[in-house]
């Protein structure tokens, strides 16, 4: 990502869900967005790294998605033989909503062993779900994969206040999209981040806008969101938001 000079930033877009995943990658590609593709199984890596090869602005990360998880979990040693693949990881984390909960043991579990196999490797950066879960999150974060071993980026963080202040005291970085700043209380977090641990995201095709799913790498709206908070054109955010990615990707 920093061999060349992208215009903005998308650290977590899931472009395989979008309809065709060719057209998501140039999009990304012609708009010059440094993309971090998020996948939500082993088995979905390979297409995306092989659809992604000649790409200049996208890089692919091996994710197993809490919400998939628990049933996944066969997957884990897939997860393990591809991870020298890539530098990125993600889409990882805990998800603790109603609808998740029954299987949270087993995704601590799946988190634990990915944290783990991380550690070991050493040098990645990971892009991290924690939906009423970011305690646990941080909890096995400190344990299991201390800053020296790899990076941490908080995906569309919805924990407390005190949850990230602690989460920057651990060293994490924030993946900040549009839709935070419709939330007075993710508002509020986002607006005590230093500015050097904030990147965007679009988590595409996840977002809606009235037109549809938001578009592959489509920052604009985050971005001015960002700049109008900071007090800054939106010019001056994006060279932020560009500078902070150069920093979390140097080894
Ligand atoms: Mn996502």
């Amino acid at each position: 990502m920093t061999s060349i000079s992208p215009r903005s930033v998308d650290f977590h877009c899931h472009l395989d869900l979008y309809p065709d995943l060719r057209l998501a990658v140039l999009a990304c590609e012609e708009a010059h967005v440094a993309t971090l593709a998020v996948t939500t199984t082993p088995k979905a890596f390979r297409r995306n790294r092989d659809l992604t090869r000649q790409a200049h602005y996208v890089r692919v990360a091996l994710g197993l998605h809490p919400q998939l998880a628990a049933e996944r979990a066969s997957e884990l040693p897939l997860f393990e033989a591809l991870l020298n693949e890539t530098r990125y990881v993600g889409e990882v984390g805990l998800d603790a909503s109603p609808n998740h909960y029954a299987g949270f043991t087993e995704q601590v579990r799946v988190f634990r062993r990915i944290l783990m196999a991380c550690a070991k490797h050493g040098d990645k950066i990971l892009s991290v779900h924690s939906v009423r879960a970011a305690k646990a999150v941080l909890d096995n974060v400190e344990e299991l994969l201390p800053p020296g071993r790899g990076r941490i980026v908080l995906h569309w963080f919805s924990g407390s206040l005190s949850e990230a202040r602690r989460a920057l005291s651990l060293g994490c970085y924030f993946s900040v999209n549009e839709r935070m700043f419709a939330s007075p209380s993710a508002r509020k977090v986002v607006s005590i981040l230093p500015r050097d641990r904030v990147l965007t995201e679009t988590d595409g095709p996840f977002i809606e806008r009235d037109d549809g799913p938001i578009r592959p790498g489509d920052v604009s709206k985050a971005t001015s969101d960002l700049a109008g908070l900071w007090g800054v054109s939106e010019d001056a955010a994006r060279v932020e938001l560009v500078r902070n990615l150069r920093e979390l990707l140097v080894p």
